[in-house]
């Protein structure tokens, strides 16, 4: 069971460098072959998505892996066995294990059922939380949203990477997190506080050059389909509103990340066109501009639009004065695709949960 150690944490980088490696040269070798077949290409692309890991016990909960992830060799080679430093993993080969036990409190990992028995209690012993809580929602506080350095905590990033991994279709470059902030959501249960669960996260690239918000995000299977992710989705635009950063998720999403993102920015942006009662016009059609939308939501110009087209409730109306896009809106076709959809209109986030002052632009004062 690797501990959070020195030698483990150095040798987990190495493997992550090894990985990228592999990935990128992986990847070089599907865009520059001319000759291969589409089909061949597609069965080349569907080996690299093969599972190597069957099933995860998280906890006291197990449930199957979705996605290949780069364990290091000592969890991926037959009978657990590393052939020494140089082993990389290839993903393509099948399932090589069929239960990898995982910490659900610090995403430590291992194949024997026993070592890892014995690594909870004693990481249940400890008792420690990440990093520094940022966020508490609703008055029983039973949710909460903490903020881990990934240059801090290193290892303990690194193995919920991994673990994240599982379950996600994307990002070759998963292991740098030294340049990434994470936040955990919480759920602690108000009839036994001692047993504080995480249920999800996203990272954030603390310098992004494309105003990013977002680079990941990742609600654990288990805890899927209950609006968990429009909360962190929620979470991320309100920091980035706080550091007057407009932004959004890194490109490209995924599937289900694209399909996440539709229903939350619908949401935010329906929510507020229903407000709106300057568009109001005979049978609720009115002219807004694109600007308006994304200044009020905060959510991206292009974002917006993408969205407000998917949603079918857009006539273009040409430009207004200079650059600035304007649509014509159909506030009657708004509601039927919120009542269509099953969209809350409900805030997501509250912005009085964030402790006092947290990343809030500071004013500078004089020169
Ligand atoms: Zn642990």
């Amino acid at each position: 069971m690797p501990g959070p150690t020195a030698t483990a944490q150095s040798r987990q980088q190495a493997h992550a460098r090894r990985m990228s490696k592999t990935s990128s040269s992986s990847s070089g070798i599907m865009t520059t072959t001319t000759n291969t077949s589409k089909s061949s290409l597609d069965a080349e692309k569907e080996k690299l998505r093969e599972r190597n890991i069957e099933q995860v016990i998280f906890g006291n909960i197990a449930f199957k892996a979705w996605y290949p992830s780069y364990y290091p060799a000592s969890v991926l080679m037959e009978g657990g066995k590393s052939r020494g430093e140089g082993d990389s993993i290839e993903v393509g080969k099948g399932i090589v294990v069929p239960r990898l036990y995982v910490c659900n409190r610090c995403f430590a990992y291992g194949r024997e059922v026993i070592e890892w028995w014995k690594h909870v209690r004693c990481c249940e012993r400890e008792n420690l939380s990440r990093g520094r809580k940022i966020y508490t929602h609703g008055e029983e506080g039973a949710w909460t949203v903490w903020e881990v350095d990934g240059s801090v905590e290193t290892l303990f990033c690194q193995n919920l990477s991994l673990f994240a991994k599982l379950f996600l279709d994307n990002k070759s470059v998963f292991f740098d997190v030294y340049s990434f902030n994470y936040f955990l959501l919480v759920y602690t249960p108000p009839s036994n506080p001692a047993k504080p669960q995480i249920v999800g996260f996203f990272s954030k690239e603390k310098m992004s050059w494309d105003n990013n918000n977002l680079a990941c995000i990742l609600i654990f299977p288990p805890w899927q389909k209950k609006g968990l992710g429009a909360l962190l989705m929620a979470v991320s635009y309100e920091i980035s509103r706080r550091e007057g950063i407009l932004g959004g998720p890194e490109k490209p999403i995924s599937d289900l990340g694209r399909k996440g993102y539709k229903r939350y920015w619908g949401g935010e942006i329906a929510r507020w066109l229903l407000e709106v009662r300057e568009t109001d016009r005979k049978k609720g059609r009115g002219m807004v501009d694109v600007e308006s939308i994304s200044k009020e939501t905060w959510i991206a110009a292009d974002d917006c639009l993408a969205v407000l087209r998917e949603m079918g409730i857009v006539e273009k109306a040409g430009r207004g004065k200079g650059t600035v896009e304007r649509v014509r809106i159909d506030k009657v076709r708004v509601r039927e695709w919120v009542d269509r959809n099953k969209i809350s209109l409900d805030r997501q986030v509250d912005s009085n949960g964030f402790v006092e002052g947290y990343a809030e632009r500071k004013e500078v004062v004089g020169d």
